[in-house]
């Protein structure tokens, strides 16, 4: 008898993105003469090519693979000195931030890594999470044990810290404390991002209540404005409180090929129940080596590319393309004086629906009226109602077209 963990029969049964899928599938079988029209700025993955020195450094690597004298086994589990150095480097030295090689823990993508790092906590921590939230964070949560059943659409358990118009979309450290606390900027849903006093409040408030904040920096190639850190670890103290998840799939368009890293600082510790501290690196250090053989040799050669100049170089370029569509987004929103945020330091526009309509009825209303497939927010979060994620994730052609189908949300009220 196999025994299953009970803790997935909390989960909420529809998972927003194939509930999307399905309602889209569902438009399509019905009216298969609008299915090709169908353009999809919902799910954020990135569709333009690879940066060139990228596909260069992976070809190089599979040559490796295929000539005895250049062949590479297993490496060590949490990468190569080589592909360490060099992110700790070019993503942080080079940037004014002191974070050594060996902080830098290689791994298949901020979200395993988001999902594996809850392996080192114990039972009874209270977490913290955004409402709107990147649905990964509770999810995983909800799966290790860390929270009670949902209830009004929240789980019990969990402190929820809201992001709302009046905040800027930035939530200020709860009223109460918590053991670990989510962060994401520049944020997925709503395209917002922390500037320096934003963030320094809530390392300030860490240290204080001695909190670990999981900062997701997923997007931080996309921060165009100084005054919004790029990592946390710009942030004096937070080496003691935070840990940092970034990618490579929405800057280099790893989506598919998979890598991503995690900087666990060597003074970050938690406690023992009998009140000793231990540091989480060699937690970490130890997860790796017990659980994964680490990132493949091409793409951890395609990761070094990318920490070239001329791979930082082509990285901001694809970013920029992907700004750039966001700024045709915002202006057509904006156009059809519907109240617009994001999309200025990161890829998502988050739009407030017109007025009586729920998140789920404009998605309807898009997807039927203009077959443009968008996210409704309050699958992000009960915060999320009201509102809708853009993602600027597509080729220049269909954001345009994109930005004109838009113009039918701002009809639809009349149309219901
Ligand atoms: N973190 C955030 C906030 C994201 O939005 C995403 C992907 O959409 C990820 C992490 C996942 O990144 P990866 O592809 O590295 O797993």
């Amino acid at each position: 008898m196999a025994w299953i963990n009970e803790n997935f029969l909390k989960l909420s049964a529809g998972y927003l993105f194939p509930e999307i899928a399905r309602r889209v599938k569902v438009f399509c079988d019905a009216n298969p003469e609008l299915a090709l029209k169908v353009i999809r700025c919902g799910i954020g993955d990135v569709t333009e090519p690879l940066p060139e020195v990228a596909v260069t450094a992976l070809r190089e690597g599979v040559d490796d693979l295929a000539i005895r004298e250049r062949f590479q086994g297993y490496g060590p589990s949490a990468g190569h000195d080589f592909v360490r150095g060099a992110i700790a480097q070019s993503m942080f030295r080079d940037c004014g931030v002191d974070i050594a090689d060996d902080e830098i823990f290689l791994s298949d993508g901020s979200k395993p890594d988001a999902s594996h790092f809850l392996e080192l906590f114990g039972s009874g921590n209270v977490i913290g999470v955004p409402d709107p939230v990147y649905p990964v964070y509770v999810d995983t949560n909800v799966m290790a044990g860390n929270t009670g059943v949902m209830k009004d659409g929240r789980y019990q358990g969990l402190v929820y810290m809201e992001a709302t118009p009046e905040n800027g979309f930035v939530p200020e450290p709860p009223s109460q404390p918590v053991d670990v606390a989510y962060l994401c900027s520049p944020n997925n849903p709503t395209g917002s991002a922390m500037n320096r006093a934003a963030l320094t409040r809530w390392v300030n408030w860490a240290l204080s209540n001695d909190t670990l904040i999981l900062f997701d920096a997923a997007y931080e190639a996309y921060i165009r404005d100084n005054d919004i850190p790029r990592s946390i670890f710009e942030i004096p103290g937070a080496k003691k409180c935070a840990v940092e998840f970034r990618s490579f799939s929405k800057n280099g368009g790893f989506t598919g090929l998979r890598c991503g890293f995690t900087v666990v600082p060597k003074e970050l510790t938690g406690r023992t129940r009998d009140g000793k501290r231990i540091p989480f690196h060699g937690l970490w250090s130890r997860w790796w080596s017990t659980c994964s053989n680490g990132v493949s040799w091409p793409v951890q050669k395609a990761v070094a590319a990318l920490c070239t100049p001329q791979g930082q170089k082509q990285m901001k370029a694809l970013c920029d393309f992907y700004l750039a569509n966001a700024a045709i987004l915002r202006k057509a929103i904006a156009a059809q004086g519907l109240q617009v945020w994001g999309g200025e330091n990161a890829p998502y526009v988050w739009l407030k629906c017109p007025a009586g309509l729920t998140s789920w009825d404009a998605f309807d209303v898009l997807l039927r009226e203009a077959q443009l497939v968008t996210t409704p927010g309050a699958g992000f979060g009960n915060c999320g109602e009201g509102f809708l994620r853009v993602s600027a994730f597509n080729s220049r052609a269909n954001v345009e077209e994109a930005g004109r189908r838009l113009a039918l949300l701002s009809a639809a009220p009349s149309k219901r």
